[in-house]
């Protein structure tokens, strides 16, 4: 069934110049981009997206890598979303992803590791509503 998932790429991605690059090997997934948006986080944005994450020790470091330059919001459509997502990706280490992975191609550290997807349907729909308005949501 198709579905939704979130994703951003992330600061190093778009510093890097391989935005395009990361966008093409998602369209070759077959994912479909409903909406995007090219934006800065504000700190307190940051915060609040990763506030899962506020009691690990990389949570200060993780927000001000964040908030260091542009990503790309993406909402993506197709089957099985969410996991289709994680495996395209690779492990959140890039080091440990597998070959051929988004993460093993352009990730450079377990930081900065080049893309985000969201790592459930119920985060997926939350992340979604919080970088896009509900009529933006529409156009598949
Ligand atoms: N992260 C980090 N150090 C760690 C684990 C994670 O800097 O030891 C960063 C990394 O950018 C990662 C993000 O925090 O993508 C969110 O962590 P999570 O465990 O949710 O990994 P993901 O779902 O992105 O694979
Ligand atoms: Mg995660």
């Amino acid at each position: 069934m198709a579905t939704r998932t979130l994703t951003m790429i992330k600061p190093d991605a778009v510093e890097n110049q391989n935005a395009g690059k990361i966008i093409a090997h998602l369209e070759g997934e077959g994912f479909a981009i409903v909406a995007a948006r090219k934006l800065r986080l504000t700190t307190d944005q940051a915060r609040t997206f990763y506030a899962v994450h506020k009691e690990r020790p990389f949570y200060n470091d993780l927000v001000a890598y964040m908030t260091s330059g542009p990503i790309w919001a993406m909402l993506l459509e197709r089957d099985d979303a969410v996991p289709h997502l994680r495996r395209t990706m690779g492990a959140t280490n890039p080091a440990d992803a597998d070959e051929g992975t988004i993460r093993a191609q352009f990730g450079e550290s377990i930081e900065r590791n080049a893309i985000h997807g969201s790592d459930s349907d119920e985060n997926a729909a939350n992340e979604g509503a919080f970088f896009f308005s509900a009529s933006e949501l529409l156009i598949v």
